[in-house]
């Protein structure tokens, strides 16, 4: 960890970074400089190498600086890289989001997966004329203002904000429930279900750690909004084209009215997409009178990076099967060692709980044991070994990642979870 690096980026950063998640607050340690990555490594400035396995929080999928959107981008420089005006591969990308994502018959692409979750609130207020939206503790949806409330905190389904700045009048129409928790939702329905907009979640939440949903609940949630006419927005930023090509929706057979998509889609480069019926959609400027605008949305070097990368996922779909399998023999050796910890896996993400209970919601995944997490962070690290920085994050594989690498992570474990505990 390179301390001086840091301090010249405090200097005129803030907190040195530009993103909170990045600070390495949580295991009070500085922040991380990467100099570069390929595959599955990332390497910092004082020689270390690590196995990557936040891999940019789930956006790489193909391993870092990929041959293939390293190619197309080489070939996108010649071109220009902004135009602002419409060209070919906004509409050849859409052409493969919605291969993945049929439920997306209209989408806009943005430059981050907050913009995208923002709009699309905007249009389902605009498509209902209702305005309460309803989201669920610890589901993360960007950082825009209507969307910061705090999580299991309060009794009441109207929360106080996360964040200063964000004036109690600007959330009061926001609801946040517990994941996973039907009867909630179900009362809530029973008392407002007629002003609710809609309903935003991620739909296999891994902003809380990689929580499973229970199949009863994402059902209760499409068949409430059903009959209640909300909207039903399914947060897909990290799972579109990581849980499976067409995400959670095509997993759990669910048709979501809006699907939001960001990291994985844009190559490595910033994006931010939402979309989905066209009769609601229509809504959106310049044919209807919800507003979105953005200079640089759809543009080419994004559009051409996440081209690449999902034409290649379309094309050899096989790796999502290979990703599973390594992930489920981790899972087998995780239980066969009895180590003390709760592991949570779905399709080619990871969580470690630390805690030996199981993890259904936010409330759960705050029983954790920070300065168990902490101390084995530290060991993960020194063996190169990089996970987010925060026990409230997913691990991500990306197709780079072998056996022998998690079996590694295993054998860190299991030499120093009896020291820890
Ligand atoms: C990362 C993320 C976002 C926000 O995307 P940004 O590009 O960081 O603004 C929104 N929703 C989910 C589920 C995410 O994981």
């Amino acid at each position: 960890m390179n301390t001086n690096l840091y301090r010249e980026a405090q200097r005129y950063l803030v907190g040195g970074v530009n993103s909170p998640v990045r600070s390495f607050k949580m295991v009070n340690l500085p922040p991380l400089f990467a100099k570069k990555a390929k595959g599955k490594y990332l390497y910092d400035y004082e020689g270390n190498k690590y196995t990557d396995y936040c891999l940019s929080w789930g956006a790489i999928i193909l391993g870092h600086n990929h041959p293939i959107p390293k190619k197309e981008l080489h070939k996108a420089l010649q071109k220009g890289t902004s135009f602002g005006f419409c060209h070919l591969y906004e509409t050849r990308l859409a052409r493969l989001i919605q291969q993945a994502f049929p439920s997306m018959e209209k989408m806009r692409f943005v430059n981050s997966g907050t913009e995208a979750v923002m709009s699309a609130i905007r249009v389902a207020r605009g498509f209902t004329k209702r305005k309460f939206i309803v989201k669920f503790d610890g589901c993360y949806h960007g950082h825009s203002d209507s969307l910061l409330v705090k999580s299991g905190s309060g009794l009441s389904e109207i929360k106080e904000s996360s964040s200063e700045g964000v004036p109690t009048e600007v959330i009061s129409q926001t609801l946040s429930l517990p994941f996973n928790n039907t009867e909630k939702l179900t009362e809530i329905f029973k008392k407002h279900g007629k002003e609710i907009a809609c309903v935003i979640l991620e739909p296999i939440p891994a902003n809380m750690g990689v929580i499973l949903p229970h199949e009863t609940f994402l059902f209760t949630i499409e068949k409430l909004c059903k009959e209640y006419e909300t909207l039903l927005i399914f947060d897909e930023v990290i799972t579109g084209f990581r849980v499976a090509l067409g995400g959670a929706q095509e997993l759990f057979g669910i048709q979501p009215d809006l699907t939001i998509l960001g990291k994985i889609i844009g190559g490595g480069l910033p994006i931010g997409c939402f979309g989905g019926k066209e009769e609601i959609m229509k809504h959106l400027a310049p044919e209807g009178n919800v507003y979105q605008a953005g200079t640089l949305s759809g543009n080419p070097l994004s559009m051409r990076a996440g081209f690449s990368v999902l034409h290649f996922l379309l094309r050899y779909p096989s790796i999502y099967t290979s990703m599973r399998e390594l992930l489920k023999d981790f899972q087998k050796e995780w239980q066969r060692k009895k180590l003390p910890y709760t592991l949570s896996v779905f399709s080619t993400m990871f969580s470690v709980f630390y805690t030996s209970k199981e993890v259904d919601n936010f409330h759960d995944a705050q029983q954790q044991d920070i300065q168990a997490f902490q101390k084995i962070y530290k060991k993960l690290l020194e063996n190169g070994i990089l996970f987010p920085p925060s026990c409230f994050e997913g691990c991500f594989l990306s197709m780079k990642h072998k056996a022998k690498d998690l079996e590694k992570i295993i054998e860190i474990f299991c030499d120093n979870v009896k020291n820890i505990l």
